[in-house]
């Protein structure tokens, strides 16, 4: 800020000159940062914010880069390993007990859940060819309105019976590709 303040001012250096650009730094780094998720427990509510505002000081005074929204570098940014860590114990990051509470509304999910906690095939993982719900999306249903029209389509709590067989029979061709030896 000083050399600046030489090189395009003919007056004397005041405090004013150094504390506007610095500010203005500071500024500029914080609105390119997007705060990462802390690795603290989010239950721990002292841990939580000091990691936060840690980090924010950190950019801010030019220690750390700035981190930018993952949905935009997902494949640059790489998750912190401690929260990392977390996600692989917790398996999601929806706590165990926030889930059991939600199953309710959201049956299609509980019950794809289920099914993969009893080693059940997952009919999830394949397109239904019944209702052309797409991998990963529950079945639906198609409420037609009185003109021919589709009014509305309601997710299913079940999947179609042809899609769960269809994803019993990947399930089984990919063990039986697991295992040349055996088949
Ligand atoms: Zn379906």
């Amino acid at each position: 800020a000083a050399r600046q303040h030489y090189r395009t001012s003919p007056y004397q250096i005041q405090p004013a000159d150094v504390v506007r650009p610095w500010e203005s730094y500071r500024r500029n780094r914080l609105a390119l940062h997007w705060d990462p998720t802390p690795s603290a427990d989010p239950d721990d509510q002292a841990a939580w914010t000091a990691e936060l505002v840690g980090t924010r000081r950190a950019v801010a005074a030019g220690i750390a880069q700035p981190a930018y929204a993952p949905a935009i570098t997902s494949s640059q940014e790489r998750i912190n390993p401690r929260l990392q860590a977390r996600l692989d114990q917790i398996g999601s990051c929806i706590p165990p007990a926030a889930r059991a509470a939600l199953a309710p509304f959201r049956p299609a999910r509980a019950a794809r859940e289920a099914a993969v906690a009893q080693g059940l095939p997952d009919a999830l993982s394949v397109r239904c060819e019944w209702c052309l719900a797409p991998v990963g999306e529950p079945c639906r249903r198609r409420r037609i309105g009185p003109n021919d029209g589709v009014r509305a389509i309601t997710p299913r709590a079940t999947s179609h019976p042809g899609r769960v067989d269809l994803a019993a029979q990947q399930a089984q061709h990919a063990e039986q590709a697991q295992q040349p030896a055996l088949a």
